[in-house]
């Protein structure tokens, strides 16, 4: 089975469990966790920021950061295919009494045209509009990496409009190694950054949440009210660790390999795709209705030995990882076209 369904999917590596078993660890909620200090440290340098802060999942990176930047009853700005809008349950509305709107982007990218003269007037009608989220690369979007001279250009007005700025940062790396652009170059233009090590970076758990120094007291308090105060979580940061030391620059190979899954998907009659827009990990192609619905194709080719998810009713998402070889990749791919051919007849 070609399991392409996510790039949460990875089990760690031999050497990556050494360092797991080797870690030195301590009680992270009474006093600070060594490994995890070193994580932190080792992050927040990679994205130019002063501290950080390791927590279970990137859901709570992001509730924290909304929860940080927001109080009850305001409200953040963000692009309508979000994770934090549409795969979080809406906590930031259940955790935080926060509300959000959002801006249809352009290849899931915001124009800053859009959101000029949207921050709410100091009036007691509105909800006070505090803060603009943004995500890179865009799950939603298919992977895509979000234009740099945008982001800059809208966070930018953020700042100027008093906004505070939060990037959703769970597949950070693989815009970085796609666009070449530094993760600190990228993070100069937000206040917080979530990024995610459970994703293509190949840990098992955790994700961190970047800022400053000033932000982490706060952090650690929301931290701990989320239930995300962990012991001796040390062993888990060990694995973080070394997916930042050794899993960043292969991300490229994943990022070659939904190309050439793409490019047989892009050639397959009935089936939906731009290869251009394939830049990450991501795939997210488009059946043609007298084929099937997207779960229906799926299904079918799980049957033939490819297992993706359908992502809307006409979408499917193929995602590479570490466990995806090149040889998966072009497998995968002629059995996305054979499913097709056999579904149409
Ligand atoms: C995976 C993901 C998250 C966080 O997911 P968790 O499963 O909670 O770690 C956040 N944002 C994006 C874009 C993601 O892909």
């Amino acid at each position: 089975m070609i399991d392409l369904r996510s790039d949460t999917l990875t089990r760690p590596c031999s050497d990556m469990r050494q360092a797991m078993m080797d870690a030195e660890v301590n009680d992270d909620v009474i006093d600070v966790d060594p490994t995890v200090a070193r994580l932190q440290s080792k992050i927040a340098e990679l994205l130019g920021k002063e501290a950080a802060m390791f927590m279970p999942s990137g859901t709570m990176t992001n509730q924290v950061a909304v929860r940080l930047h927001c109080r009850p009853g305001d409200e953040f700005l963000c692009e309508a295919g979000c994770h934090i809008y549409n795969y979080e349950q809406g906590a930031f509305a259940q955790l935080s009494g926060v509300a959000a709107r959002t801006f249809q982007g352009t290849n899931s990218s915001i124009d800053l045209s859009q959101l000029l003269n949207q921050v709410h007037p100091d009036n007691e009608h509105a909800t006070q509009t505090r803060l603009l989220c943004l995500e890179n690369t865009h799950n939603k979007g298919g992977g895509v990496v979000l234009p740099y001279d945008s982001v800059a250009e809208t966070c930018h007005w953020a700042r100027e409009s008093g906004l505070n700025t939060h990037l959703d940062g769970a597949r950070l790396f693989n815009a970085v190694v796609a666009s070449k652009i530094s993760a600190n170059q990228w993070a100069q233009h937000f206040d917080t950054i979530s990024i995610c090590f459970s994703k293509g970076l190949g840990a098992p758990v955790g994700s961190a949440l970047v800022g400053d120094e000033s932000m982490i007291y706060q952090m650690r308090r929301h931290r701990k009210l989320f239930g995300g105060g962990m012991r001796q979580s040390g062993f888990l940061a060990a694995a973080a660790l070394f997916s930042l030391e050794n899993n960043i620059p292969r991300l490229a190979e994943d990022h070659q390999n939904a190309k050439k899954i793409a490019q047989i998907v892009s050639q397959t009659d009935g089936l939906q795709l731009d290869v251009a827009k394939v830049e990450t990990n991501i795939i997210v192609f488009g059946v043609s209705p007298e084929i099937g619905t997207a779960a229906e194709f799926c299904e079918a080719a799980k049957a033939a030995g490819v297992w993706m998810f359908p992502f809307s009713h006409q979408d499917v998402r193929a995602v590479t990882h570490l466990h995806i070889t090149p040889e998966d990749a072009i497998a995968a791919g002629e059995i996305i076209a054979q499913v097709t051919r056999d579904l149409k007849k």
